[in-house]
């Protein structure tokens, strides 16, 4: 809680109202797994970052003035170790011809999740003035607007609140497997909906949050569970 509380006064005290991949901590001090990696302020420190992560990785622009990071080429996804001091230095220049005086935190560099074998999902929070908290979950990635498959209820939620989000959305035979493909964890996708209700009811200063993708891995296998792997808030 106390790094919750820290990391929302030092948005505060920067004057942002808008938080990004910074914040992904926050998700970890709730327990919602977010996968390895770091931000740096250096393409030195990138590649040694990127050292400390197994395989190829994500490299993301963080700022707050860039909440959209894929709208202006501010995610590079399979970057290898050669690749990061240059693609580090490219995602900088993206921003900055994106937006000169946009505050720029760094580079977030983060390890690779299986998408393959996971399904996209969306977990969110948007503060209604009449029914409080709301919590959100649907299908993520591209499929978000398109099919506008989301399912809403008031936090705090209980389990079986939480177990029927993942069970109503039209989607969910995708979520039990569907096509051969194995079922994905939705324990872990239930958790991840209670802990972020938890969240929201600490601090009501998080006007909004989305986790958009939380991928939902497969039930068995060598990856499983979760992984929070881009998250954006708004603060009073
Ligand atoms: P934004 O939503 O701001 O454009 P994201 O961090 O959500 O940025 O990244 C955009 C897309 O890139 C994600 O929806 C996902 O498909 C892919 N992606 C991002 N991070 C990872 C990762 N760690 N592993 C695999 N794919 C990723
Ligand atoms: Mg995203």
């Amino acid at each position: 809680r106390e790094h919750v509380r820290s990391i929302l006064e030092d948005a505060a005290d920067r004057g942002d109202t808008r938080i990004g991949v910074e914040a992904m901590s926050l998700l970890d001090a709730y327990g919602i797994p977010t996968p390895d990696g770091d931000i740096v302020d250096s393409p030195e420190d990138a590649v040694t970052a990127a050292q400390d992560v197994d395989g190829d990785v994500v490299m993301k622009i963080v700022s707050p003035d860039i909440l959209h990071k894929s709208d202006i080429g501010g995610v590079k996804v399979g970057v290898s170790n050669e690749e990061v001091f240059d693609a580090y230095e490219d995602l900088i220049t993206r921003a900055r011809n994106y937006q000169p005086d946009a505050t720029i935190l760094g580079v977030q560099v983060q390890e690779m999740v299986n998408l393959d074998d996971g399904v996209e999902t969306i977990v969110g929070m948007n503060r209604d003035p009449q029914f409080g908290p709301l919590l959100m979950f649907g299908l993520g990635g591209i499929f978000v607007e398109i099919l506008e498959d989301t399912t809403f209820r008031v936090a705090p939620v209980s389990e079986n609140e939480a177990r029927e989000m993942t069970d109503e959305i039209q989607t969910a035979p995708l979520l039990r497997g569907a096509r051969g493909r194995d079922p994905v964890d939705r324990d872990a996708i239930v958790e991840t909906i209670q802990r972020l209700s938890q969240l929201v009811s600490d601090f009501p200063a998080i006007l909004e949050l989305d986790i958009n993708p939380l991928v939902a891995l497969p039930k068995e296998g060598d990856e499983t569970g979760v992984q929070a792997v881009d998250v954006r808030l708004t603060i009073d």
